[in-house]
């Protein structure tokens, strides 16, 4: 009987904790403040100057016989022409022929430099995809109040924008107090081993160091790309994850298929396959709870209760997120198995056989650490495990989401958005960035382009109708020039 009510009594405090925890899981009110400028911007002009950027066809082809550096060089003077007062104003340093540097002297040096980043390249457009477009990809067509083509969003946006706020502030006087400096690699899509890490190295000789450095990987999402969740949502990469390739390899004795071992070397690396996509990396909530913590007020109440009591549901929420890959993707390394090749012919037993594992790594781990575990998982002799060729990076640092640089960035998209329901939050990059060379450059690195993603138009992203709404891209020149005035 003591028992039973020393349950009951637990059970009740049990309860009353959760539904405090519910009840206090509120967002704080954001003031909206207004605009430190609010200029107007020439729509019509901003708007055709990115259909011609978009018109330039900078393609990073992944043979480097079909690149065209030529393409390149076009754009630079079509930059040059667009905007006078920003070349006059602004040195800028070639490097490597083809990415760019600009720097705007500030007036105070004893203020450390802002760096704001883009890419110039954009993916190709495959053959088979060419008809299924509803505008030409390069045509950089306008139509109803819409930009089309490939890197509207991934990125002449970017490039255009940034430049755009600048002559702008330059027309209207502007002098800024902090240098300001405009890195625009002409490789991102390739990896950024010729333009920002060549880049990033000259900055490194310099001995700089920056306030802020901003890239993109991060935009505003809503509609339910993130499900359960209405409001807009800015997503603040604070990192990135790495990438590594594994190539494990067996050997056999060979001949003929007739009289086969027990395992052949292609069973051999099955067999190691197997285990690894049975044993995925463990799970690190690190950057999801962080996520949850901004996000889960704006949920419905059942999910609000679960996300506001994770010292009592991790557990569960892990679970939740494993189920589908693209969360799982989120709170862990991922083993991807790619590739694999055994004999020749098929009444031949192998004498070597070989799988290609892809692993984005979560930080915290390093490529090391992925070889440790996996060596460890296969635990087979008879198996090499070993880098595939000389591309791979380890995960980016993890830029504070506490710091000064970071609240000027939020209250930079809370002034432009004028949204009382957005949702500022920071968050994990799956994919890769330019923004992975500069580490040591800066502690506070960031991943975030003000554009607009439903899920509907998340696909658009190096697939076809590629487009940016012209009210976006105005929200984007404005989110620029913005940024400038209150880094300052
Ligand atoms: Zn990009």
């Amino acid at each position: 009987m003591k028992l039973l009510k020393w349950l009951l009594v637990s059970f009740l405090c049990l309860i009353t904790i959760v539904l405090f925890k519910t009840l206090s899981f509120t967002r704080e009110e954001i003031s909206l403040l207004p605009l430190l400028d609010d200029s107007p911007i020439n729509k019509g002009v901003v708007s055709e100057r990115l259909s011609q950027a978009i018109q330039h066809r900078t393609i990073s082809y992944a043979k480097a016989s079909d690149r065209n550096p030529e393409v390149f060089l076009e754009f630079h003077h079509f930059l040059a022409t667009s905007f006078p007062l920003l070349h006059e104003k602004l040195s800028l340093k070639k490097i490597n022929k083809l990415s760019l540097l600009y720097k705007w002297q500030g007036s105070d040096d004893s203020l450390k430099p802002i760096l704001l980043m883009s890419h110039q390249d954009v993916v190709p457009v495959d053959d088979e995809t060419k008809s299924l477009w509803t505008h030409p990809a390069f045509a950089g067509e306008i139509s109803n109040d819409i930009i089309w083509g490939r890197g509207a969003i991934d990125i002449k946006s970017g490039v255009m924008g940034l430049m755009e706020a600048i002559e702008n502030l330059i027309a209207q006087g502007h002098q800024p107090k902090r240098s300001i400096y405009l890195a625009f690699g002409h490789d991102e899509e390739l990896g950024g081993e010729q333009g920002a890490k060549k880049i990033a190295d000259y900055l490194k000789k310099q001995e700089l160091t920056f306030e802020l450095i901003l890239d993109e990987g991060g935009s505003i999402v809503s509609d339910g790309v993130i499900p359960g969740v209405n409001s807009p949502i800015a997503l603040i990469g604070i990192a990135e994850k790495g990438y590594v390739s594994l190539k494990l390899t067996a050997s056999g004795a060979g001949g003929h298929s007739s009289m086969p071992p027990k395992h052949t070397a292609l069973g051999e690396i099955s067999q190691a396959i197997v285990n690894l996509e049975n044993n995925p990396f463990p799970a690190n909530l690190t950057y999801s709870k962080q996520l949850f913590k901004n996000i889960g007020p704006a949920m419905g109440t059942l999910k609000k209760a679960v996300f506001a009591n994770m010292w009592l549901t991790e557990p569960l929420v892990e679970n939740i997120l494993s189920a589908s890959r693209n969360t799982s993707a989120s709170i862990r390394t991922t083993t991807a198995v790619t590739m694999a090749k055994g004999s020749s012919k098929d009444n031949i037993l192998p004498t070597e056989a070989s799988a290609i594992i892809n692993f984005r790594i979560m930080p915290e781990e390093t490529i090391d650490s992925v070889t440790r575990y996996v060596t460890n998982i296969v635990d087979n002799p008879k198996i090499k495990i070993e880098k595939l060729a000389d591309f791979g990076n380890n995960p980016s640092a993890v830029s504070n989401s506490n710091s000064d640089s970071f609240q000027r960035l939020e209250q930079t998209i809370h002034r432009v958005a004028q949204d009382k329901d957005m949702i500022v939050t920071p968050y994990l990059v799956m994919g890769g960035t330019d923004a992975k060379h500069y580490t040591n450059l800066s502690d506070s690195i960031y991943r975030f382009t003000f554009s607009r993603f439903r899920p509907e138009s998340l696909i658009q992203m190096h697939g076809i109708n590629e487009q940016i709404s012209v009210a976006d891209y105005m929200d984007t020149i404005k989110f620029y020039r913005e940024l400038i005035l209150i880094m300052d």
